[in-house]
């Protein structure tokens, strides 16, 4: 053998780090910017050389992992799950306790897919290796959930933004259970497409610092619910039932953007920001998540399944490491913002609260009183829709009647006022007349037979006569039947509108689809107008009549929470109190209000907890490195060089910690009374001083940023 090729490990460390930066970044790309710097013509099969040796190069490193994590003492079981967010999981003994322990969200995504090898006629080759990292579920033990998904009802928050909703306005009864209305978008197309590939895509959990925490594959089937089910029972074996409320030991809530896609109800009952102690966790981390693993789509779509979860996981634990290294800007962030919503909304509660005369209880009465209201609603009993529908048709009956009248009419006069000049004139006369006596006639028959059918189904002896007594009764339900109907049609264009603009404002969406994205935006424009327009024509038409909508109301996205009010809504609720405007709008200040200084509680025991791994993590790796340098001299200078970068982001940690700490209307443990010097890890060995110099200058570049900002303002 005389090998012709040779890659170099400094080749494949390269191309293991462009790819994290930039998944896209494929093999092929790599070979053909090797072959021009070696000005050698490209070749296809020097990708599979090159991948040869890069799965190689993966397995050295993995078992080089392997044995650090040994030494380190990070091999326990779940040690990854228990340790890779130390804000979520590295908890103390005296810390307050807090509403949940943790807070998780779950979701799916499919375009992380593998195509079904049989689609292309050829015979799976088989790869016995297996997924190496903790973070994916296996197949057999999801499986395990599938009956347990049919009798739970709030887990599938699947969203699939890729598939139309269903139409709401064709079953009424959609109106309140929105969940079901997302489960059922279109069971059989998805199944249809699903066929085709062998893995459909990926669910997974992320922490709300968007640690990834868990992973499994969707593979060929419909029942979406035991995903979810799948990942959470594992969760609540790692940390704990106290992930939540009383009944369920753990509670779900939907992200906040789709809580304003979801019916008033739902949202009262699942929206964070009713939630109490879920802080300003919005529950879309996922969606951040999936938007950069979407870049894998094109890599791992026709590769086998171990080079699949090979690729994932690299581009999990990378990603992980990403968020580590921002997780005090994280910290940092979320501390000034919700410093400021605390103190922007009590100055303006205190002016509202002083105007309307309002206490605190009042606003979560309001609450109370509309969640008791929608639970209350009721659709007519069955009788009373076919009543509903029997007044129409004595108004179709009276219009077709009428109808006959004029054509005999019209006849007579075509008799009566033609000149008898020319027969033939008055011969063409005649037949149109025929023509629409007779069919204004069948349709007069017609609408007689159907009413009475329905008279004989209710029971009717004796006519109900336009106008009448009975007749009114129902005709205003009538009347507010077609006013709901434009209205849910309204409804789900705006909600359709909305999925599109988040679509579009998700990093990833490549230029082609954006394009199409925005045409859609406007034909949607245009429909919404149209319907806004059918609606309005409506609204007027009731007794009494309701408030017009116009473009701008709906443009506002905290609109869609009003649906469910205009839908249901007599007259005399609008002059309830949590009805009103004004109230409603103070309410749910009162509720962010609740959740922003929740937010910093939560803040308060992540800062410490962060500051305490730190600390520990520094005397433990210090510890290792120096028993292995008598032992295993080679490994220690392996540890070495990773803890090198460890200290830096950790010093970075440290110094951003300190900054929070110095913000007005801190709360929480400022650095650590144990630690003597602080310093002592900012200025340790491995500590690379300029690391902490380019955060002074970015902290000041972005202060200086701010303030420009505020004089613009
Ligand atoms: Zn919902
Ligand atoms: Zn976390």
């Amino acid at each position: 053998m005389y090998p012709t090729i040779a890659i170099s490990l400094r080749t494949l460390a390269a191309f293991r780090q462009c790819h994290r930066a930039c998944p896209r970044f494929s093999i092929q790309a790599q070979c053909r910017t090797l072959c021009f710097l070696h000005e050698i013509p490209y070749r296809p099969y020097l990708n599979t050389q090159f991948s040869a040796a890069y799965n190689i190069y993966l397995e050295i490193i993995h078992h080089v992992d392997q044995r650090l994590k040994a030494a380190l003492k990070h091999n326990t079981p779940n040690w990854r799950l228990l340790n890779s967010c130390p804000a979520c999981f590295y908890k103390l003994q005296d810390e307050p306790t807090l509403d949940f322990n943790w807070l998780v969200c779950v979701d799916g995504n499919n375009s992380l897919k593998r195509w079904d090898s049989s689609i292309y006629g050829n015979t799976a080759w088989l790869d016995s290796r297996q997924a190496r990292s903790d973070y994916w579920i296996d197949r057999e033990t999801v499986d395990k959930y599938k009956h347990e998904a049919k009798s739970c009802d709030i887990n599938s928050h699947d969203d699939n933004w890729e598939e139309e909703l269903v139409d709401a306005s064709t079953n009424p009864s959609n109106v309140l259970t929105c969940v079901d209305r997302w489960r059922n978008a279109g069971p059989e197309t998805r199944k249809k497409m699903f066929s085709v590939f062998h893995e459909s895509g990926i669910f997974i959990a992320a922490c709300r610092h968007r640690f990834i925490l868990l992973a499994c594959d969707m593979v060929q089937s419909g029942e979406l619910a035991k995903y979810p089910l799948a990942l959470i029972d594992k969760l609540l074996t790692v940390y704990g039932k106290n992930g939540g409320s009383h009944d369920l030991g753990f509670r779900m809530m939907v992200g906040s953007f789709h809580g304003h896609a979801h019916n008033r109800k739902c949202q009262l009952r699942w929206h964070p920001m009713y939630i109490p102690g879920t802080g300003h966790t919005e529950g879309e981390g996922c969606e951040h998540v999936f938007s950069a693993s979407n870049e894998l789509a094109r890599s791992i779509r026709h590769a086998s399944s171990f080079h699949r979860h090979q690729s994932i996981e690299e581009h999990f634990s990378f990603w992980d490491q990403d968020k580590y290294a921002s997780l005090s800007n994280f910290l940092w962030n979320h501390y000034r913002e919700a410093l400021k919503a605390v103190h922007n909304l009590t100055t303006e509660l205190t002016a509202i609260k002083h105007e309307l005369r309002l206490t605190d209880d009042d606003f979560v009465h309001f609450l109370d009183e509309e969640q008791k209201y929608l639970d209350d609603l009721k659709q007519p009993p069955a009788e009373d829709r076919i009543r509903i529908r029997y007044v129409e048709t004595l108004d179709e009956l009276a219009e077709r009647r009428s109808d006959w009248d004029s054509a005999r009419q019209a006849a007579n006069n075509a008799l009566t006022e033609l000149p008898a000049s020319s027969l033939a004139q008055i011969n063409q006369a005649l037949t149109v007349a025929r023509i629409r006596v007779d069919s204004s006639y069948a349709k007069l028959q017609h609408a007689e037979a159907l009413v009475a059918h329905m008279e004989s189904q209710l029971g009717v002896d004796a006519r109900w006569e336009i106008g009448g007594e009975e007749y009114s009764c129902f005709k205003e339900e009538a009347s507010l039947g077609k006013y709901r109907a434009a209205l849910n049609n309204l409804e789900r264009l705006v909600v359709m509108r909305l999925f599109e603009l988040s679509k579009l404002s998700l990093s990833g969406t490549g230029y082609k689809l954006r394009q199409q994205i925005s045409k859609a935006l406007q034909r949607r424009s245009e429909a919404i107008r149209k319907a806004i327009a059918r609606y309005n024509v409506q609204a007027v038409a009731l007794n009494p009549p309701r408030d017009k909508i116009s473009w701008k109301d709906i443009a506002d996205y905290t609109f869609l929470g009003e649906f469910d009010l205009l839908r249901h809504s007599c007259s005399d609720v609008r002059s309830d109190d949590w009805a009103k405007p004004a109230y409603r709008e103070a309410t749910s200040k009162y509720f962010k209000l609740l959740r922003a200084r929740e937010e910093i509680t939560r803040l308060n025991v992540e800062i410490r907890r962060l500051r305490t791994a730190i600390y520990d993590e520094e005397l433990q790796a210090t510890a290792v490195i120096r028993d292995l340098s008598g032992s295993d001299p080679l490994l220690a200078s392996e540890l070495k060089r990773q803890w090198r970068s460890r200290a830096a982001i950790n010093a970075v940690h440290v110094y951003r910690l300190d900054q929070i700490g110095s913000l007005t209307g801190f709360s929480g443990v400022r650095g650590r009374e144990d630690i003597d010097d602080i310093q002592a890890i900012i200025m340790s060995d491995y500590v690379d001083m300029d690391a902490i110099d380019r955060e002074e200058f970015g902290r000041a570049t972005e202060d200086i940023a701010d303030y420009l900002q505020s004089i613009v303002n």
